[in-house]
């Protein structure tokens, strides 16, 4: 089985301390901490013991070096990481709002994280790769975009498999081009990964029960629906659920939840676990990464989600 494979951009993340409302005046910030949904998903896969790897770029500058420095840490393969001379490490600054609402500055569109393209290092690594994940927030670089179609053909032809994390709010709307290309690449899906509306969105029908049979109708495998402090859903071809309810927790930040569920679940499945002992690290992967600032800095080793397992509550 070759490694998990991730593609996607790069960042760090500085979060302010104080909640109120954006950046106006100076004011106290945490960071820089590694980041990007994708480098999210793939620390807790490296984390869990996964054979992952991670397609991307980065700027040569600290923040780049923050980056490959706990992705190697985590055991990730960041050989196909390129470091680009020109553009520095893509960045975002966050301050959480009293209702849980985030404001955002993005660093992102100049940066490093939207420049990397295929290489012969991508090529060989995608070449023995056995699992791809993808964001479909990705989909809106067009560098990526291009590594993504190519190394989506390459997997899946070789029998590898696909996981889809849409990754994209309800409301947006993405040019024709963009949208063909995500509903493709949900349909070769074998695991789809959505939170909360994301699901209709990707099915692009309404209602819950619709949109699950509509997607296993396009080709999807299996579908697991994460909702936050409620929990999670596992969703079979065959008509089968399992329903894996959420440990409790104090949430400091929730950002990384679905990433590091993505991961764990994933990782549990790829190690061959069964969909419902997977369930229950993946819900212990997210909800212990939310007790922790900063974006990954929960994400948990095999002993650490164990501990957390014996010693957490789980919602009635
Ligand atoms: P996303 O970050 O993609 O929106 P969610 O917020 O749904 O994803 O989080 C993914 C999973 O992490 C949830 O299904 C749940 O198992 C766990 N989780 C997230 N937030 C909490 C929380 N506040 N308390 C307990 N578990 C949580």
């Amino acid at each position: 089985l070759g490694p998990t494979v991730c593609v996607g951009e790069i960042l760090v993340e500085i979060v302010a301390t104080t909640v109120g409302d954006g950046f106006l005046e100076a004011q106290p910030l945490v960071g820089p901490f590694a980041s990007g949904a994708p480098a999210i998903f793939i620390s807790q896969c490296g984390r869990l013991g996964g054979k992952a790897a991670m397609v991307g770029a980065v700027g040569d500058d600290d923040f780049g070096r923050v980056n490959t420095d706990r992705l190697k840490r985590d055991g990730v393969d960041v050989s196909a990481i390129s470091i680009d001379p020109d553009y520095p490490t893509g960045s975002a600054f966050v301050r959480y709002r009293k209702d849980g609402s985030r404001d955002f500055v993005y660093n992102i569109a100049t940066s490093a994280a939207a420049r990397f393209g295929w290489s012969q290092t991508v090529g060989d690594l995608i070449d023995r790769s056995g699992h791809l994940h993808v964001m479909g927030s990705a989909l809106s670089v067009p560098s990526a975009r291009e590594v993504i179609d190519k190394a989506v053909d390459i997997v899946k032809a070789r029998g590898g498999t696909l996981s889809v994390d849409p990754n994209i709010r309800k409301e947006l709307k993405l040019d024709g081009d963009t949208e063909r290309r995500f509903s493709k690449l949900v349909a070769m899906a074998d695991l789809l990964l959505p939170s909360g509306e994301e699901l209709e969105r990707a099915a692009g029908v309404e209602g819950e029960a619709e949109a699950i049979r509509r997607l296993f109708e396009i080709g999807v495998k299996e579908v697991v629906l994460k909702r936050g402090a409620d929990g999670a859903t596992y969703f079979g071809g065959q008509g089968d659920r399992i329903d894996a309810p959420a440990f409790v927790v104090q949430e400091v930040d929730p950002t990384g939840a679905g990433d590091c569920f993505g991961g764990a679940y994933l990782t549990c499945r790829r190690l061959g676990m069964s969909q419902q002992q997977a369930l229950t690290y993946a819900s212990a992967a997210g909800a212990r990464n939310v007790t922790v600032l900063g974006p990954m800095e929960g994400a948990g080793t095999r002993r650490e989600l164990d501990a957390f397992i014996a010693s957490t509550e789980r919602r009635p």
